[in-house]
């Protein structure tokens, strides 16, 4: 029988509504401690999964196929600052994040599956145009990897070569058009030479024409670039060493998120100091002063723990060398920088969530969030190393990674 045009639309209907009406297959994690990514711990209960989401939380649910009890369960971790493209090149030197070769396309997926079994289920890069097809085929399940935010290519602030105030928003605009969800900008050098590389006007222009595209705008500054980025309505900075306390009070009143480091990625470049050196940017004489400057980035964190109400997230600048180890950092900051460790871990769970505006999706461990959850061997509360051990892995319902316990047979 041939069939017409209605009939075919009749039977796709009932297909639909077939494959609708079936429940959705159930997935139950048991665990002994579950740290909802708030700060709240949970004992002795079950997580229930549905699809790619948390459905509830339920200590009769059953029956369990992932045994994760004696471990530290919580929410995937974000990581708000890596560079997820940036690898070294086939002569083994740092080669960026700009390499459009299929050598650096291969070494950028591993970069992203790393991090993933390393417990990091969300990344935001900043960043660039390489990170955009990597976004892509891991939201289409083509590649194992974290859920990626990029800014796709950065404003890397040159003083008055970098564009009149139009210019600067027509190049915000355009990061937009090829598919950014935030935007980057450079407004200082480094912490060894901090002066600022935009005037005032200029990251005007740039932070308040990402507002009206409804993008963030995550700053790069030092010293007085940190109260100009707060100045011009930005939504994050990154880095901050140098700020003054009063800067730091002008991020708080402005409600302007803070990301600091504690040391990984000073430390990564001096592991792998032979990969850095004589690429651009990494002098001999820059290492030489690499060392000096780890304590610097310990004090600007406990300066900025004692500003009351100054938003902090967590960020590793994970790079070449350091991808995987992202992690790394959490041991810095609260062993070096003062953290709680409680306080390290919501850094990256509900506050990094909250300043990607994206509470309602990730960082948290409750019904109708996705359900990225890793486990621990371990407990970071206690001996913050435990970071290091990651042994189970979900991001949106799918599990990549159980060298955990057996599950329990249904
Ligand atoms: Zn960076």
């Amino acid at each position: 029988m041939r069939l017409n045009g209605f009939s075919a639309c009749l039977l796709a209907i009932c297909c639909v509504v077939t494959a609708y009406g079936q429940k959705p297959k159930q997935i139950v994690i048991a665990a002994s401690t579950v740290f909802d990514g708030k700060g709240g711990v949970v004992h002795n209960t079950r997580i229930v999964i549905e699809g790619s989401k948390i459905v509830r939380i339920d200590p009769k649910a059953g029956p369990v196929d992932y045994d994760l009890r004696g471990l530290t369960v919580l929410p995937g971790w974000i990581d708000s600052h890596v560079h997820i493209t940036w690898i070294f090149g086939p002569d083994g030197k740092s080669a960026g994040a700009g390499d459009t070769s299929k050598f650096a396309a291969d070494a950028a997926a591993a970069n992203a599956k790393v991090t993933l079994m390393a417990g990091f289920t969300t990344v935001q890069s900043v960043g660039s145009p390489n990170d955009l097809p990597l976004r892509d085929a891991i939201a289409k399940g083509t590649l194992p990897g974290p859920r990626i935010l990029t800014s796709a290519e950065p404003l890397l602030g040159r003083g008055d070569q970098t564009g009149t105030p139009e210019e600067i928003r027509a190049f915000v605009r355009k990061q937009k058009e090829a598919g950014a969800d935030l935007i980057k900008i450079f407004a200082a050098g480094s912490v060894r030479r901090p002066q600022m590389l935009l005037s005032q006007e200029q990251l005007n222009a740039a932070c308040d024409e990402a507002a009206k595209l409804g993008l963030r705008s995550l700053v790069h500054a030092y010293k007085d670039a940190v109260g100009a980025a707060a100045r011009a309505g930005c939504t994050q900075v990154e880095h901050g060493t140098l700020a003054s306390d009063d800067d730091l009070k002008l991020l708080v009143q402005k409600g302007v998120w803070l990301d600091p480091q504690a040391g990984l990625v000073m430390e990564n470049y001096l592991l792998n100091k032979d990969k850095f050196v004589g690429t651009p940017g990494f002098t001999e004489e820059a290492f030489q002063t690499i060392k000096e400057i780890i304590p610097s980035y310990h004090d600007f964190l406990k300066q900025a723990l004692k500003v009351p109400g100054l938003k902090i997230v967590f960020g590793s600048d994970a790079l070449a060398g350091s991808h995987g180890r992202n992690a790394e950092e959490f041991i810095d900051r609260v062993r070096d920088g003062g953290v709680d460790p409680m306080a390290a871990m919501v850094s990256a769970n509900s506050l990094a969530a909250e300043a990607m505006r994206m509470g309602n999706q990730i960082g948290s461990i409750a019904p109708g969030l996705e359900a990225d959850i890793i486990a621990l061997d371990g407990d970071p509360l206690k001996d913050i190393t435990s970071v290091r051990r990651v042994v189970f892995v979900m991001k949106g319902g799918v599990v990549y990674k159980n060298a955990g316990r057996r599950a329990i047979p249904r």
